[in-house]
């Protein structure tokens, strides 16, 4: 079967790290992956103000012209090697869906595949990044008055993420839908959210999204399981929803993070 890796970071991304994309790439080849996409943070729609503290949650947009110009390179570079697709992980911020397709349209063409993600929730006239950090969990925690209230939160922007009009270049893959999970472990939810979850699935079902089957959360201390668990991939794959694992790698030595712990 073809190993893919369809979610990885690059060095265009302002907190990761700056391993060059061919470290990426032949570590990917030692691992015998046949085809990657690398999915850059896409710039955050115009008129959001990133809340994380060095605002570096998404690549500068004068950047994405030689984000897709080095991509060619290296797909013509690599051709005979390994597949490599153009990608971008977009954000889903509540609120400025317009501004976001209006991203998309400008730069759709060049994608080939990419990624929609929740990461900013907004919540008594506030935006917090959910998994920023502990500290910022704990801080929201105070806001919403409980663990509970994020994760139900969380879960409705997912949702509406899946409904949400982009335009035609919308992102069919929907990432890490259990992100809001990654502090678990310090602050835990008193419920599983499973109709929430469920209610995600048949809509990605019927729309006919992928799910981004991310290994990220395996190796997070606070985490301990993949974005989303085995038994949500399961009832996804139930539905038909194709699963695509995604090692969300920051750097070269995270291709294939999670994949020991994942039922791919
Ligand atoms: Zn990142
Ligand atoms: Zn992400």
């Amino acid at each position: 079967m073809k190993k893919v890796d369809g979610h990885i970071h690059t060095p265009f991304c302002p907190h990761g790290s700056m391993d060059s994309f061919h470290e990426y790439i032949e570590r990917a080849i030692a691992l015998d992956y046949s085809q990657l996409t690398f999915t850059e943070h896409a710039p955050l729609p115009r008129g959001f103000v990133d809340t994380t503290p060095d605002q570096d949650s998404g690549m500068a947009e004068d950047d994405v012209p030689l984000y897709f110009d080095t991509l060619e390179e290296l797909k013509e570079t690599y051709k005979q090697r390994i597949t490599i697709l153009s990608g971008l992980e977009v954000d889903y911020i509540e609120g400025f869906e317009n501004e976001t397709a209006d991203f998309l349209n400008r730069w759709g063409e060049r994608l080939d595949d990419s990624i929609l993600s929740v990461h900013f929730l907004h919540y008594k006239n506030k935006w917090a990044c959910l998994d920023f950090s502990p500290d910022v969990f704990k801080k929201m925690i105070g806001l919403y008055d409980s663990a509970d209230e994020i994760y139900r939160h969380y879960y409705r922007t997912v949702l509406k993420s899946i409904e949400a009009d982009l335009g035609p270049f919308k992102p069919k893959r929907i990432g890490h839908i259990t992100l809001v999970k990654k502090f678990q472990k310090l602050y835990p939810a008193s419920t599983p959210f499973s109709k929430e979850i469920k209610a995600i699935l048949e809509a990605a079902a019927s729309s006919g999204y992928e799910l981004d089957y991310n290994g990220a959360g395996v190796i997070k201390p606070h985490c301990g399981e993949s974005y989303p668990p085995e038994e949500v991939i399961e009832h996804a794959r139930k539905l038909g929803i194709k699963t695509v694992y995604g090692s969300d790698a920051h750097s070269a030595a995270g291709i294939g993070q999670g994949r020991h712990a994942m039922r791919l």
